[in-house]
């Protein structure tokens, strides 16, 4: 038993908040177990560096965890999400990761995801780990009754979500766990959506500005969220999954995925053709074969050569449009080889390859022939030996037909390459990028709101009236990733080192010292004490301490940089020096300057990075 004196319950008039007390943030107490080795699959390298660093372990390929350091960068990109979704009115919420399976039933997306978390409890009530949260939303606005008093709602969360990814080679850019700020808007009007829409895409434009980090804001395919319009933010990234198309000159800015909606015919063959087309095809275009997925359509794709080489016309064909312009028609597998869909298809069609007017045909089975916009139906028609055809066949063409649907795009099949004039300006040209996506703004209409009932009654004809949606989000774990990514060496540095963007980088000046004498031991916290105080812009300077005793001042430069600091301060070891010394790599920046210059000389080079 202790012998001290005995503790009471202190009286509510001596609680007193203990702001005097000195708590400088020192790198000695900061956990920062760098390299611990495991067994998980090698993630990137950007992943690699935060884990050597002590930013992040993974403890399993796809799994990590976010220690101290980690967490500071992390907690910055929150706290930036936390601003910007202020700026649109957005509450705060934080729904939990645990969704019945039968919610999702409802909204139709429960067969779809192969990457779903799912999994039974001993209730034998199935769950699944949510890897967003449209159905949560939809179901807890509408049970919460709150918008049959207000036209319009905006909540957002930042939370873990989970995908069961089978190969989770990708890092902290794709694991099965991942941390996401997600945003979902409720609007009475199909009008006031569309408003809301571009106040979320101009507050997700001001956040990644104030990132200061390079992002292209592109057009977007919705895919299963089943929008209507839908756009995406992308970090250039060499090695990234995605590639942006963007114009010198204008805004046109676009996931070569996006597909505009497209002004397309179908048209059907007087003849029952098949091999002569293409042979009739190779001296002014050339023909790629796709197969649908139930194998019962040879896609036929003809796109002009323009001087090029078989091959590179054939691999200059955008597979996105392919299938989009198919759509309705046949669902084309484009992971099938060009020779083995050929093959499949001929081989469970015999009639094809002979001669024999016998053959029997199974009559769901077809040829659609493809044009690219720069062959017309009446050239095909004229200069492809139709007369010539070997066996039996429906043959169908589908072309474009830019009269029929204004606004609308004819069928461009040509893959956009870096220098092509921009389709939108016309005077700017285009650039290819291959990108990493960090953030997408999808407008949903009533995809969501009609599965769950979520309805109002309209003031005019007191008829239920559907929500129109939108859901928006920002990758925040994948931020971490891109943003060191973004920022790596280029070239073959040995040592690798971090340069965070300012606004989130873990701290923003080391006070490197040595604590030999109580002199430099004062003479550090003193500088600490004074950068802890110079206020950038509205917000404190974030200072860490670094005056470990069993570490040399060179090594310490070395930590600052691999942890990403973009500045340091340190005493002028020279005799003759003016006391301080200021460092910044990223600005190539180093002086020799007096103690009280110091805080004046940090904040101009905040300005400046
Ligand atoms: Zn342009």
């Amino acid at each position: 038993m202790g012998t001290g004196p005995l503790r009471r319950w202190l009286p509510k008039s001596s609680h007193r908040l203990h702001s005097a007390v000195k708590a400088r943030q020192r790198r000695d107490d900061i956990w920062v177990p760098q390299s611990i080795s495991n067994n998980a699959a090698q993630p990137d390298n950007t992943t690699v560096h935060l884990i050597n660093a002590g930013f992040v372990h993974q403890p399993n390929a796809g799994v990590f965890h976010f220690l101290p350091l980690g967490l500071r960068v992390l907690g910055k990109i929150e706290r930036l999400v936390d601003r910007h979704m202020r700026s649109v009115g957005a509450s705060k919420v934080s729904l939990s990761s645990l969704s019945r399976q039968s919610l999702w039933q409802k909204s139709g997306r429960l067969s779809a995801g192969g990457e779903l978390f799912k999994f039974r409890d001993r209730s034998r009530v199935d769950w699944l780990l949510a890897p967003t949260h449209e159905e949560e939303f939809t179901e807890l606005v509408r049970l919460s009754g709150t918008l049959r008093k207000s036209t319009q709602l905006r909540l957002y969360q930042i939370g873990r979500k989970y995908r069961d990814e089978l190969r989770p080679r990708g890092g902290l850019l794709r694991g099965k766990e991942f941390i996401m700020n997600d945003l979902y808007t409720f609007d009475s009007t199909p009008e006031a959506a569309l408003a809301t829409y571009d106040e979320i895409r101009t507050a997700y434009r001001n956040f990644f500005d104030d990132l200061g980090l390079p992002y292209a804001e592109a057009r977007a395919d919705s895919g299963d969220m089943g929008g209507s319009l839908s756009h995406e933010y992308h970090f250039p990234d060499d090695q990234g999954e995605d590639t942006v198309v963007t114009c010198s000159n204008c805004d046109h800015a676009r996931n070569v995925e996006f597909v505009p909606t497209l002004a397309r015919s179908i048209t059907k063959l007087p003849n029952k053709c098949t091999k002569a087309l293409a042979d009739a095809a190779s001296s002014i275009a050339v023909s790629r074969d796709f197969i649908s997925e139930d194998k019962s359509t040879l896609v036929r794709v003809l796109v002009t050569k323009k001087g090029r080489s078989d091959t590179e016309a054939k691999s200059s064909i955008n597979t996105h449009i392919v299938k989009a312009a198919l759509l309705g028609y046949a669902e084309v597998d484009t992971g099938i080889q060009e020779e083995a869909a050929r093959k499949i298809f001929f081989s469970t069609n015999p009639s094809l390859n002979q001669e024999s007017e016998e053959g029997r045909l199974d009559p769901q089975r077809r040829i659609i022939y493809l044009l690219d916009k720069a062959i017309n139906l009446e050239h095909f028609l004229a200069d492809f030996e139709l007369d010539e055809c070997l066996g039996e066949v429906e043959a169908w063409v589908i072309h474009s037909s830019p009269d029929k649907v204004p606004d609308a795009s004819p069928i461009d099949l040509r893959l956009p390459s870096k220098g092509d004039a921009c389709p939108s300006c016309k005077t700017g040209v285009l650039n290819v990028q291959h990108t990493i996506e960090i953030g997408h703004t999808f407008h949903l209409g009533t995809r969501y709101s009609s599965k769950f009932g979520l309805a109002y009654l309209a003031e005019q004809n007191r008829l239920p009236t559907l929500y129109e949606m939108g859901s928006h989000g920002i990758g925040v774990s994948r931020l971490v990733a891109a943003a060191a990514r973004l920022r790596a060496p280029t070239g073959k540095e040995k040592s690798w080192s971090l340069q965070w963007p300012k606004i989130i980088a873990p701290y923003q000046v080391a006070v490197i010292g040595s604590p030999e004498s109580p002199d430099q031991i004062q003479a550090n916290d003193q500088m600490y004490d004074a950068l802890e105080s110079t206020l950038i812009g509205s917000e404190r300077l974030d200072v860490l301490l670094d005056d470990r005793a069993e570490c040399s001042f060179g090594w310490k430069i070395a930590d600052a940089r691999i942890l990403g600091i973009p500045i340091a301060v340190l005493p002028a070891r020279k005799s003759g020096g003016k006391g301080w010394v200021v460092m910044c790599p990223t600005l190539e920046f180093e002086e020799d300057v007096q103690a009280t210059e110091v805080p004046e000389i940090v904040q101009s080079l905040m300005e400046r990075l």
